[in-house]
């Protein structure tokens, strides 16, 4: 007999990756997990150097100055605000610590899927709420809660599906919900969004008292390896977060590089008007070429080949070329690729493969 786990984490499926490496293809363009265009700013490398001597110590387990940075320049209480080794850690801890056996996590259809993952080792029982034309529906949301929900995800922007809800959809959310339901605002894609009546939730958290806004540095900042996230929160859920998290749950680097990242002058302007132009100039190329791109708010574009064999075969032929995006099958969207931004170049390329693979399969 071997050891067994609790019966929930044999039903999760692990989480899978983008892959880094194509066997016999030399130049590797990955464009898989919407890492920023750009990798890390100049100044959060050099501090991540300047931290390699201080690595015996511990990190401030309070992670004030990270949190002071963050205050600052978002205009919020740092006193509110709790870091996390990346967004994925503060979901897990809220799952963890407002969900579990015998509660429900309610998420749209195609929403974030590590809700999904973390919810089903928490025990949770998901309800997955078909969209509207792949944007969230917040009657559905509504309408699927229950009296054993104790969650709502939202990723606004949506990844995979790069869709939005502006701010009023976001707010009926939430006035339709219990006091005692946890609205979770996912805004890890915040910065790209160019939609004016968009808000990435700082404001809700503060008039409602029951929901929390995640924010990273994985995407704006391109830190995904650093690991470093934040959230900002009532007090009484940054109270329970300083509960369940670890005492050093972010590194030193992490925490040294954010604050330069966030001293970086322009970086985040500068990231999103690329962003912004070769989003476009991709969308715009892909359905001159024959695909269906859907609208996206994010550093990303899922691209829809109608059919989930010329979607895997469309994949394999970016692959030909160096260029790894992601599948989407795992998300239930097996006609679509999702195709990170890159820089100019990285983009060029992307249209130029797939124009010529729709002009042989189109
Ligand atoms: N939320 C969404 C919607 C995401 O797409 C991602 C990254 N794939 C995350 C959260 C997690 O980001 P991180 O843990 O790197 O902060």
């Amino acid at each position: 007999m071997t050891v067994m786990p609790r019966p929930s984490i044999l039903s999760v499926e692990p989480y899978v990756g983008g892959e880094s490496k194509i066997p016999g293809v030399n130049r590797i363009v990955k464009l898989s997990s919407n890492e920023g265009a750009f990798g890390p700013p100049p100044g959060a490398i050099e501090a991540i150097r300047a931290m390699a001597g201080e690595a015996h110590r511990y990190p401030d387990g309070g992670a004030k100055a990270i949190r002071e940075a963050i205050g600052a320049r978002f205009g919020l209480d740092p006193a509110r605000i709790v870091v996390g080794n990346g967004s994925d850690e503060l979901l897990a801890l809220l799952i963890l610590a407002y969900g579990g056996e015998g509660t429900e996590l309610v998420m749209s259809a195609h929403g974030f899927l590590m809700y999904e993952i973390t919810g089903r080792w928490a025990g949770c029982r998901i309800i997955k709420v078909p969209e509207k034309n792949l944007t969230t529906d917040v009657d559905g949301m509504l309408a699927a809660v229950g009296p054993r929900t104790r969650l709502v995800f939202l990723a606004n922007p949506n990844n995979p599906t790069g869709s939005i809800l502006p701010q009023s959809e976001v707010d009926r959310l939430r006035a339709g919900l219990r006091d005692d339901i946890l609205l979770v605002l996912d805004s890890a894609y915040a910065e790209y969004v160019t939609r004016p009546d968009y808000d990435a939730g700082a404001k809700l958290v503060d008039a409602s008292g029951n929901t929390v806004m995640t924010r990273t540095f994985s995407k704006i900042f391109g830190m995904g390896g650093m690991r470093l996230g934040w959230c900002y929160a009532p007090a009484a859920v940054v109270d329970v977060l300083s509960r369940v998290r670890g005492p050093f749950n972010v590194n030193a680097a992490a925490m040294a590089a954010g604050i330069a990242a966030l001293a970086e002058k322009g970086w985040v302007e500068t990231s999103v008007a690329h962003n912004t132009e070769w989003r476009g100039k991709v969308s715009a190329g892909l359905t001159a070429a024959g695909i269906k791109v859907w609208p996206s708010e994010g550093n990303f574009v899922l691209a829809d080949f109608g059919d989930a064999a010329r979607a895997k075969a469309a994949d394999e032929a970016m692959k030909q070329r160096g260029l790894i995006v992601r599948a989407m099958a795992s998300y239930g969207l097996g006609s679509c690729l999702r195709i990170t931004i890159g820089n100019a170049e990285e983009c060029s390329m992307v249209i130029e493969a797939l124009t010529a693979f729709m002009a042989q399969n189109g």
